[in-house]
């Protein structure tokens, strides 16, 4: 999973829960995990039985951090290296579930989304925690990688049994996992009969109710300039995540190399560009903040259909804002911040 610095985090958590803090009777918690800082938000609950169900999602998340790290040793870099050898392999039922369900939203994104092309994003130097300095992978490997086509596809499953058609194939869920952990923590909160609360990871979020009598309300970054572009109230069950290539890069003599790749080109994205989905399902969501990044403008659009999804707002460098005409009247635009507006299906 990727690991962002701090300052970052702070300031994504902080966009992400623009007005919590004053508000009384929300119990705030941040963990840390997923390399990034989690906050969990629970209205009107009681401090004890809040500590305990934050103790609870602290427990799952380490779990599925352990289980489904792209790098670090575990269940999924076992399962990665059994592929290499061409060997079939016992995984856990919560990577099956991962495969399954990443397997379908990299069919809708038309490969855009794709967790096997861990190899490209490993020769790109993210499979580490510290962001890659000094030169740039090699070419040819890139090119052999991109050759090898590596995909869902290519994955064989029975029960809890994994082969791949493909050695080439690595697993990489950096791009979906933090949207399933998401979701099932709200399964939680809910199943301990929590009613109000938002769960942020970086400014990833899921929401349930609302804190008193007015809506959750959020931010949605700039992918330039650290600032909100917009904000937007979410109401129970919906969810919002943000995808941009500006979270985590190298540099080399002055071109940033994100860490979202188009596994068509085994290239990073160059493009600058934030692309956020609202929807009611975070692995979703996701995913396709992820593909609608790879995508930008203005492929974003067929990948948004293909997807289902009809609140989608994408923001360039040069602060252009491509959105669904669904997604714009949800949102509010800080003033002078959306210089240009190009509405899907709108001439
Ligand atoms: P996100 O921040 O959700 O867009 O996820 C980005 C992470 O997903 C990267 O750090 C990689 O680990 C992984 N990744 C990069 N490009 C892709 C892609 N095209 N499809 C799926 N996963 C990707
Ligand atoms: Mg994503």
């Amino acid at each position: 999973m990727t690991s962002l610095r701090i300052p970052l985090l702070l300031l994504l958590l902080l966009l992400g829960l623009t007005g919590c803090e004053k508000t009384p009777g929300i119990h705030k918690e941040t963990l840390y995990v997923f390399g990034t800082l989690v906050e969990i938000s629970l209205y009107d609950v009681a401090p004890e039985k809040a500590a305990a169900v934050v103790g609870e999602l602290n427990q799952t998340f380490r779990k599925m951090h352990e289980d489904w790290h792209a790098w670090k040793p575990g269940a999924l870099t076992e399962l990665n290296s059994a592929i290499a050898r061409g060997e079939t392999v016992e995984t856990l039922p919560s990577i099956i579930a991962l495969i399954e369900r990443s397997r379908e939203l990299s069919q809708l994104s038309g490969g855009l989304f794709n967790p096997a092309i861990g190899h490209l994003v490993g020769l790109w130097g993210f499979h580490q925690d510290d962001l890659p300095k000094g030169s740039l992978p090699d070419f040819d490997r890139i090119k052999e990688r991109v050759a090898a086509n590596p995909t869902m596809d290519d994955l064989i499953l029975d029960g809890t049994q994994v082969a791949s058609r493909n050695p080439l194939v690595k697993l990489d869920f950096g791009a979906f996992a933090k949207g399933v952990a998401l979701d099932e923590a709200v399964r939680i909160l809910k199943s301990r009969g929590i009613t109000n609360a938002i769960v942020n990871a970086g400014g990833d979020l899921n929401v349930i109710g609302r804190p008193g009598d007015r809506a959750w309300k959020v931010g949605i970054r700039h992918p330039v300039d650290w600032g909100v572009i917009a904000s937007v109230d979410l109401a129970d069950g919906e969810v919002l995540y943000t995808s941009g290539n500006y979270e985590r890069f190298r540099e080399h003599e002055g071109i940033r190399y994100a860490h979202i790749i188009d596994p068509r080109t085994g290239m990073p994205v160059t493009h600058i560009v934030s692309a956020s989905v609202l929807h009611r399902d975070g692995g979703l969501a996701d995913a396709a903040a992820t593909a609608l990044s790879v995508a930008g403008p203005p492929g974003w659009e067929k990948v948004a259909e293909a997807m289902g999804l009809d609140h989608v707002l994408l923001v360039d460098d040069n602060g252009t804002v491509y959105a669904t005409p669904a997604m714009i009247k949800r949102v509010t635009f800080e003033p002078g911040e959306a210089k240009r507006m190009v509405v899907s299906g709108q001439p």
